[in-house]
């Protein structure tokens, strides 16, 4: 990192410079023609910017490294969907564990509906539940979503099948009701921008599963999972469901690149979604395959009991069948790409789990504890 501090005078470098040193950060001075250049040589990236250009003097802050420190150092490689004492096991993904598949609607439906579609998937091979309560459709005239009735249903749809549920909060003022039926967050597309959703999810202690939007980069993703991150909630996945460009045989472009990019660039878990992706149900088996192959940590995936009459995404969801096929063809994927990797995967997962769910410091340097920040 670099502070430029332009014509400042040599008493506020001096300043700037014990300040620095007070926080432990080794740093030179650099004079230039015009300006007085601060390059910190100590790693300072978990230090969150205006640290630095509040200090008198400082012009301005140039970040030499990645976007993503807390992606980087401090998120956890493993998150657990499952919440504590529930009846569907341990589900985690990540930190190269197997990959897993969540499925079920894009919209929940109705009771029936959710609670026989868990059970297809269950037998499927999925380890959650998905399916929207608080639709962020389109158009206005659209269906949108059963809301908290919607979300009931699917609790008590996954507690019946074992599986973990997984669902999409549009608004901040939706977290706290709908916190209790849910086990993850998910923030759609349309929302990974919303800065507040997102600072507000951090304070949950819930996993987020944060998707890209639909023409943001994998640096705008990775900086909205730092939202997240800084409030403390470390738990966050990322995942690439396809984004827009002039291609318009599929609903969006999958961008599959983005899978190692992420995993070159954080250590956070990676799922693809392949449904809004493609948005063809053709495309959806040949997509999953090459998500893993290409290393995601899961596919989350749209399916339906009579595909054909989904209230919203009917041209994407699959039947159960075919999301067995996909989890077989993950598995065999998976097992060819790693072997002996289930072994190693399952030490990882022992470790990994002792800190799952707690209050955690992000840095050391930054000293910022979050311990005794609220619950959900
Ligand atoms: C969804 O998962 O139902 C959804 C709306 O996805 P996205 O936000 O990726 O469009
Ligand atoms: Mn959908």
């Amino acid at each position: 990192m670099i502070l430029s501090l332009g014509n400042a005078s040599e008493k506020v470098i001096e300043k700037i410079r014990q300040n620095l040193s007070s926080r432990g950060l080794e740093n030179t001075l650099v004079k230039c023609a015009k300006t007085t250049l601060v390059v910190i040589t100590s790693d300072a990236d978990s230090l969150p910017g205006h640290v630095f250009s509040q200090m008198d003097g400082v012009q301005k802050v140039v970040r030499l490294s990645n976007r993503s420190p807390l992606g980087k150092d401090s998120a956890q490689t493993v998150v657990t969907l499952s919440p504590a004492n529930s009846n569907s096991g341990l589900v985690q993904l990540g930190g190269g564990l197997p990959p897993i598949v969540v499925s079920g609607p894009c919209a929940i439906e109705g009771r029936e509906q959710i609670i026989e579609l868990a059970h297809e998937v269950k037998a499927a091979g999925a380890v959650a539940l998905r399916g929207g309560a608080y639709k962020p459709r389109t158009s206005a005239y659209d269906f949108q979503g059963l809301g908290l009735d919607g979300l009931k249903y699917m609790k008590e749809a996954g507690l019946q099948a074992g599986l973990p549920v997984v669902s999409e909060v549009v608004s901040i003022e939706q977290i706290e009701p709908s916190s209790p039926y849910l086990d993850v967050f998910q923030v759609g597309a349309r929302n990974m921008y919303n800065y507040e959703l997102l600072k507000e999810l951090g304070r949950q202690r819930k996993p987020v599963l944060l998707k890209r939007g639909m023409s943001a980069t994998i640096d705008e993703l990775l900086q909205a999972a730092e939202y997240i991150l800084l409030e403390g909630n470390l738990q966050v996945i990322l995942c690439e469901r396809g984004i827009r460009t002039f291609e318009n045989r599929t609903r969006n472009t999958l961008d599959l690149s983005a899978v190692p990019v992420i995993k070159s660039l954080t250590s956070l878990p990676v799922m693809v979604d392949p449904s809004h992706a493609v948005g063809k149900r053709d495309l959806i088996a040949s997509m999953s395959r090459a998500a893993i192959a290409c290393g995601a940590d899961g596919l989350i995936i749209e399916s339906h009991c009579t595909p054909d009459k989904s209230i919203s995404d009917a041209a994407q969801a699959i039947e159960p069948s075919t999301l067995a096929a996909i989890v077989n063809d993950m598995n065999t994927i998976y097992a060819a790409l790693n072997p002996g990797a289930a072994l190693n995967a399952m030490d990882k997962t022992k470790a990994k789990n002792e800190i799952s769910n707690e209050a955690v410091t992000i840095s050391k340097s930054s000293a910022r504890t979050l311990a005794g920040a609220p619950g959900s």
